[in-house]
């Protein structure tokens, strides 16, 4: 540890108290040392004792004040409540906590935490070798890890860093994994292009840390079904894990069903429905990239069967002339909207989108509908399904309503970390 200590503005530590485990920048009142993007500094209350000299007769109040314009960086005595441990990091979110407790974050502290989360995931079932081997080992903050994704594919873990301290930490990281798992890791990769963040200037990085399986073919199975995983070039870490029990949904109703899977990427869905009993499944992705690996995945499980074909089209042009064809739509956008101020855009682009498919599915058909943007809120996005089938007028009932599973557990006190939403709505009339 370099000794950093961040001291809080007055009221600004209740969250803290309740575990939500960020810093925003405007809740520092003052920082001892000079800390790097991405170094480990210590949280803390000011008690009266840590205040400078000639600020220790005026009331703590006055002293906040003059603090927050940034007078106050050298402190005689360093006293204050211990709040916790976490990576400092320039920007709007000045520490993401990885402890409550003092502890030293070293390669022992990692693997403590690997190891908890591997045990839940293999309490939960997920952990199934023949069965299922792809899940979430670490999911952030609902880890206790604000900042980390790890996925596993078989015995590849795939490491993502959304922090300056995390990409610092990759390597102790990897080393943590490697002393956790044994010889049931056999690669671990690390892939940080596109969520670090760009200011900090680290040098996006996706290489192997460790990898003693060089010939592997990159196969791995999620409830029985085989998927190819291009952690190499795909997105996030190479496959939608957090889709799992929807595509189970999913299977459970596809029997009979023509089934279309917009937005396909990987074609989980696809798959998922053939092996529900669909009587077609077509595939849509706008990236012809995504359209073979579909194809891939589809021969994988159901080699030569003729009931699947793949399209590379645009969403919005393939809906409008689909009427009639499809007793099942699943509708699995990108994010639209990542930033705040263009949450509007985003919720008319789900408008227009779900009021295509509702008007033209099959009388009685089901629509999987989601949005995966972590800033669209689970009303806003129910309220423009609602404006999509008030616009298509046709009768719209939700039967089930979606979400991501437990091995992308949410922190109670981080409701930021619930993301995928989701309803099956039927269309009737
Ligand atoms: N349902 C997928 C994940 C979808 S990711 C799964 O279960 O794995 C979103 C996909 O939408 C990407 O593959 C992207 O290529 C595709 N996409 C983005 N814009 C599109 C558009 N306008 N029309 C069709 N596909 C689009």
């Amino acid at each position: 540890m370099n000794g950093c200590k961040v001291y809080l503005k007055k009221g600004k530590e209740e969250s803290l108290l309740r575990f939500h485990p960020w810093v925003f920048s405007g809740a520092v009142a003052f920082i001892e040392g000079e800390p790097a993007e991405g170094d480990v500094v210590e949280v803390y209350i000011p008690l009266p004792s840590v205040l400078p000299l000639r600020e220790r007769d005026t009331s703590f109040n006055s002293y906040i004040k003059e603090s927050s314009k940034g007078e106050c960086r050298n402190i005689a005595t360093s006293k204050g409540e211990f709040i916790g441990v976490g990576h400092y990091q320039v920007g709007s979110i000045a520490v993401r906590i990885l402890s409550f407790t003092p502890v030293e974050i070293d390669v022992s502290f990692w693997a403590e935490r690997i190891r908890q989360a591997w045990q839940l995931r293999q309490s939960l079932g997920l952990v199934a070798g023949g069965a299922n081997n792809i899940y979430r080992l670490i999911n952030g903050e609902g880890d206790s890890l604000p900042g980390l994704i790890i996925d596993i594919y078989a015995k590849t873990a795939v490491i993502q860093a959304h922090s300056a301290g995390m990409h610092r930490a990759r390597h102790d990281i990897a080393k943590a994994l490697l002393e956790v798992f044994g010889c049931d890791i056999h690669r671990v990769f690390y892939k940080s292009e596109g969520t670090l963040p760009f200011r900090a200037n680290l040098g996006e990085e996706n290489e192997y840390l460790f990898n003693n399986d060089k010939d592997a073919p990159p196969i791995a199975i999620e409830n029985g079904m085989i998927f190819q995983i291009d952690w190499l070039r795909g997105q996030k870490t190479g496959y939608y894990i957090d889709q799992r029990d929807n595509r189970d949904l999913l299977k459970k109703y596809a029997n009979n069903r023509s089934v279309l899977n917009m937005f396909c990427y990987t074609g989980g869905f696809s798959v998922y429905a053939l092996k529900g009993g669909a009587t077609l499944v077509h595939s849509v992705d706008s990236s012809a990239k995504a359209i073979s690996i579909t194809n891939d995945n589809v021969a994988l499980n159901f080699p030569g069967d003729s009931r699947h074909q793949a399209f590379t089209d645009d969403a919005f042009h393939y809906l409008e002339n689909i009427v009639g064809q499809y007793d099942l739509i699943v509708l699995d956008p990108p994010a639209f909207a990542k930033h705040k101020n263009v949450v509007r855009n985003a919720l008319q682009g789900y408008r227009k989108l779900n009021a295509i498919a509702i008007k033209n599915i099959r009388e009685g058909g089901l629509i999987f509908t989601f949005s995966c943007s972590q800033i669209v809120s689970k009303n806003d996005f129910r309220l423009a399904v609602f404006s999509a089938a008030a616009q298509a007028g046709r009768s719209v009932r939700i039967l089930h309503q979606m979400t991501q599973p437990a091995d992308h557990p949410i922190n109670i006190y981080h409701p930021e970390g619930e993301y995928l939403k989701g309803l099956v709505l039927m269309v009737s009339g």
